[in-house]
């Protein structure tokens, strides 16, 4: 197989054509190429006009290496690379084990599945709901202001990326093509196949529903067992005769316990009571930096004019999306988090008396408006006060005044950009009407957020506006807050991707301090599922699970 890239191609050309420009471009006759697929499609958006579409083509033709040899000081023609995966071993029966997954999300689907196709039959774990009933639930609080606490956006089957955009790029390292095995599963589980080449592929909330319930019942047919409702209350540590600590089971809200020397603890950012009790029982844990701030909503139809100038409207590149960076005077960094085009705000809170923002969207992404987070990087030196729990105690703050702000029924306090530059109360919408459910509240939002964060987000929305003009417009809305960014710990791991001082402990993904997204999510699952086999197998380790992932990066 060769990979040919930069083949350009004008935006509107016909599907014939690429097969045309490939020929072209080789010097090749029809009957040589045998057949090739598209495997990356991008385009440049500051190009506004005469936009071109940039594809990367892996290529099956009659003499590879005649082909190689007559174009070998072109760097655009290569051999592609080796993109198969590979399991790290696989179980013999009888299992003498069952490993344990805790938490349902991208990083423990991606763990319980490679696991299930090793043959290691894990025991998933999972606190909230299956989806179709979460859906129900979340609604409960969209709707009609009532929250659950153990099954809404947070929490439930599919984890926190299944009301989402559902965007799927991230900025990790990934030589060993592990997101191509996340993305390969998801079209396996019905994403539309074109996740595998587009440049910033989504699936939307509505399809992830569906393919959270295909991975379901691929990882049961493999004989792995998912059980919803059973939230992890306290895990059981023995001491060693050598001083090392070890898992030996878990105890579940039921009062049950479950046995296994190795359990993965795929648990979110949000889980505010099982990162306390991990704590209580000693495990090794730091406070990390996060993200604090608010989300803003545009008309799309503005972002869409201000990045694709002509072709806006274009069905192939769909509604804009931005990504904005602002250092402001005050040493802070502002940039824009999760955008969604065509979407809506979400009320994304899992703990009562909490108001927490945050941004999804359809496939099709054909809402009005369009949304994403202005937030600010925070570290523990601006956490009230000391150890690995202080980031979850600001988060809380932010959170209940969000609450008190919006009203106390969970809806979000909101202002006007104009108004909130001029440093006055909000008192009616303009020209945007806000998404976010079960509503707005239009109000100051000068005391949500600590001073320096007001003050870098208010110098930053002109700075964006040079970029996107019309991003400072005054009808534009914030509401907030935005604090659930990425995880405010970490549950430090070494080598071998075991918890730093309790053996059979794997921290992984996003609440682990891990990953920063659903793809690098899915990816630490996989590594920790590998991480597993291998000490289950008495394999040696293959790579480094010590070092600390993404923050949010998506
Ligand atoms: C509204 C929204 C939109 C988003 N949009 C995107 C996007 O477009 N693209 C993107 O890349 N990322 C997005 N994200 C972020 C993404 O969802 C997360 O990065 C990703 O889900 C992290 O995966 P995870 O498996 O590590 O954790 P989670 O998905 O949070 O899953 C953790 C699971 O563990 C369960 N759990 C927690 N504690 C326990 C316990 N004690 N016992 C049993 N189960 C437990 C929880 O119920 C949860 O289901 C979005 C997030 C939200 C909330």
């Amino acid at each position: 197989m060769l990979r040919l890239t930069e083949l350009k191609l004008p935006l509107d050309h016909p599907p014939a054509a690429l097969r045309a420009a490939i020929l072209q471009r080789l010097q090749l006759t029809d009957d040589a190429l045998a057949g090739f697929s598209i495997f990356k499609r991008s385009h440049d958006a500051r190009k506004k006009h005469a936009l071109l579409l940039v594809y990367t083509v892996d290529l099956e033709v009659r003499n590879e290496a005649a082909l190689l040899q007559k174009f070998r000081n072109d760097r655009h023609l290569t051999p592609a690379p080796d993109m198969a995966y590979r399991f790290a071993g696989h179980a013999q029966e009888p299992l003498v084990e069952r490993p344990i997954v805790v938490g349902f999300g991208p990083c423990g689907i991606f763990a319980a599945l490679v696991l299930a196709q090793m043959g290691f039959k894990p025991i998933v774990l999972e606190r909230g709901k299956a989806v179709r009933e979460r859906t129900h639930d979340t609604w409960g609080l969209w709707r009609k202001h009532v929250l659950n606490p153990e099954s809404n956006v947070q929490f439930g089957e599919g984890g926190a990326g299944t009301f989402s955009d559902g965007k799927l790029y991230s900025q990790i390292k990934d030589p060993r093509y592990l997101g191509r095995k996340v993305l390969t599963e998801f079209v396996k589980a019905g994403a539309p196949e074109e996740i595998l080449y587009v440049s910033k592929p989504h699936i939307g909330t509505f399809r992830l529903v569906g393919m959270v319930e295909a991975m379901r019942h691929e990882i049961e047919a493999l004989g792995g067992e998912i059980r919803f409702e059973q939230r992890v209350t306290d895990v059981l540590i023995e001491d060693g005769a050598d001083g090392t600590k070890r898992i030996v089971g878990v105890v579940l809200a039921s009062g049950e316990i479950l046995k296994s020397r190795h359990a993965v603890l795929a648990l979110g950012h949000s889980a505010r009571d099982t990162f306390e009790m991990l704590h209580a029982r000693g495990v090794t844990m730091e406070a990390k930096p996060f993200s604090i701030g608010v989300r803003i909503e545009h008309p799309q139809s503005l972002i869409d004019k201000a990045r694709l100038g002509p072709n806006a409207g274009n069905p192939l590149l769909g509604a804009a999306d931005y990504k904005l960076v602002h250092h402001a005077r005050n040493g802070r960094a502002v940039y824009s988090f999760c955008m969604c085009p065509g979407g809506t705000v979400v009320a994304a809170t899992s703990e009562p008396g909490c108001v927490v923002t945050n941004g999804m969207s359809q496939y099709s992404r054909n809402e009005r408006n369009a949304n994403a987070g202005i937030v600010v990087g925070i570290t523990p030196e601006d956490f009230p006060g000391d150890g690995p729990l202080a980031g979850i105690e600001l988060q809380r703050e932010l959170e209940a005044r969000a609450f008190e702000l919006g009203g106390g029924n969970y809806d979000a306090p909101g202002q006007l950009v104009g108004d909130f530059l001029e440093g006055r109360p909000s008192t009616r919408l303009g020209s945007v009407e806000p998404s976010y459910k079960p509503g707005v509240h239009l109000t100051d939002l000068a005391t949500a957020l600590p001073d320096y964060a007001i003050e870098a987000i208010r110098e930053a929305l002109p700075a964006f506006d040079q970029q996107i003009k019309g991003f400072a417009m005054k009808d534009a809305v914030l509401t907030g807050v935005e604090t659930r960014t990425s995880s405010p710990v970490r549950i430090t791991r070494g080598d071998d991707f075991q918890s730093a001082n309790v053996k059979g402990l794997y921290p992984a993904g996003e609440g682990a301090g891990y990953a920063g997204g659903i793809l690098s999510a899915g990816v630490d699952g996989i590594k920790v599922a590998e991480a597993v086999a291998r000490d289950m197998l008495g394999l040696q380790a293959a790579e480094s699970g010590a070092r600390s992932g993404p923050g949010c990066d998506y």
